[in-house]
């Protein structure tokens, strides 16, 4: 029998059998009005989910990719501010250090970011703004409609990593202001890894650099675009793209509102799950700030061993995911994205909830019941 363990990471993320199936088909010719409909639709509901009016390009690549193709576009040359305060904010600040001159604002992973920083950087001159939405690393949301409009007072562009937030959670691109927006595929939309959609609005177009990169082009991908039929400028990876098509028409079916408010529920049920067994969440946050609603990450308590718990969750079907760099150890990480609903979260936490046990963990409560009031 062909068992696969459940992923439950922040990404990739189990795909509906439609989504598999699509992928397995005889190859179709790119530069072709089939190919053409394939990309318009995966447009269509990716407009939806970003929340915007502005273009939207698929490019063969994972959601770097997608990270990459903003700062390369519109960062180059130019004095960019990034916001850190976990793994994938550090990876733009990274990006930001390749293409323009990169100055990094930031915060211990997990904790609220310093928009007082962010201003005195504006003032100073800053013309780009970086930030993760959703800091998969750590399991916090930041605060993107409010740096969006000090991005705005001070007339600097606004990128955004909406990779683990896009599809799952709510994102206002055109509202916050975010000039590029960047989700990847293996998130909260549940298609298979590889590809990266990006947004751009018609601001970050009258600030394209003139030294563009080459495979990430996004004036190539506009040109491509908007041809009859709708192309990429290369080859794409087209049984990715055939994919995502059907996991996005999955997202229209179920509806962008009901889509989130599962997402939400489901992170619900797990925090509900930690504060039962008695452990806290990583983040310790205010009732200013927010926690994301894909990924909850988890404190263990002094001498647990993250080896011994992961690996009973492991010998019970699961994969849940651990804490990356400085937090290995220290925090687990359960993903709430894409298809999966009340049964897999139970399971997960029935596991989780075995494999604290088994390594000494004195619960203080059933988390398991905790979370199944929630998702009720
Ligand atoms: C997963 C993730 C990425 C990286 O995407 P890859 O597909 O691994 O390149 C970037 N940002 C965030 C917030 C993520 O969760």
């Amino acid at each position: 029998m062909e068992k696969e363990s459940l992923l439950m990471l922040p990404g990739p993320v189990p795909m509906p059998e439609r989504v598999r199936f699509a992928m397995s088909r005889q190859a179709i010719n790119h530069r072709s009005a089939e190919f053409g409909a394939v990309y318009a639709d995966c447009v269509r509901v990716l407009k939806t989910t970003f929340g915007t009016t502005n273009d939207v390009f698929v490019i063969s690549g994972s959601g770097t990719a997608g990270m990459e193709a903003a700062v390369a576009n519109f960062g180059r040359d130019k004095e960019i501010a990034c916001f850190v305060n976990g793994k994938f904010g550090e990876r733009l600040y990274k990006i930001s250090q390749r293409y323009g001159k990169a100055h990094e604002i930031k915060s211990e992973w997990g904790t609220p970011l310093d928009l007082a920083a962010l201003e005195a950087q504006l003032e100073a001159g800053a013309q780009v703004v970086t930030l993760v939405h959703n800091e998969t690393s750590a399991g916090i949301k930041n605060p993107a409609a409010e740096i969006g409009k000090l991005a705005r007072k001070h007339d600097a562009l606004f990128v955004m990593d909406g990779i683990t937030s896009v599809g799952g959670d709510l994102v206002e691109t055109d509202k916050w202001g975010v000039d590029v927006a960047i989700v990847g595929s293996q998130k909260c939309l549940a298609a298979p890894a590889g590809l990266a959609a990006v947004s751009v609005s018609a601001r970050a177009w009258e600030r394209l650099t003139k030294n563009p990169p080459y495979y990430l082009d996004l004036a190539a991908y506009k040109k491509s675009a908007a041809g009859k039929p709708m192309e990429t400028p290369y080859t794409p990876a087209v049984p990715l793209f055939l994919a995502l098509r059907e996991a996005c028409l999955i997202v229209e079916e179920e509806g962008l509102a009901n889509r989130i408010a599962r997402h939400q529920k489901m992170a619900k049920a797990v925090r509900a799950a930690a504060q039962a067994w008695g452990l806290s969440l990583f983040p310790k946050l205010d009732a200013k700030h927010e926690y994301a609603t894909t990924v909850t990450a988890v404190s263990y308590p002094d001498g647990i061993s993250d080896d011994a718990v992961r690996a009973t969750i492991k010998k019970l079907g699961i994969t849940i995911a651990g804490g990356q760099d400085h937090l290995k150890g220290k925090i687990f990480r359960i993903g709430t994205m894409g298809a999966v609903s009340a049964p897999e979260i139970l399971a997960t936490l029935a596991a989780t909830q075995h494999g604290l046990v088994k390594a000494g963990y004195k619960i203080k409560g059933n988390g398991v019941e905790a979370a199944a009031e929630v998702l009720e």
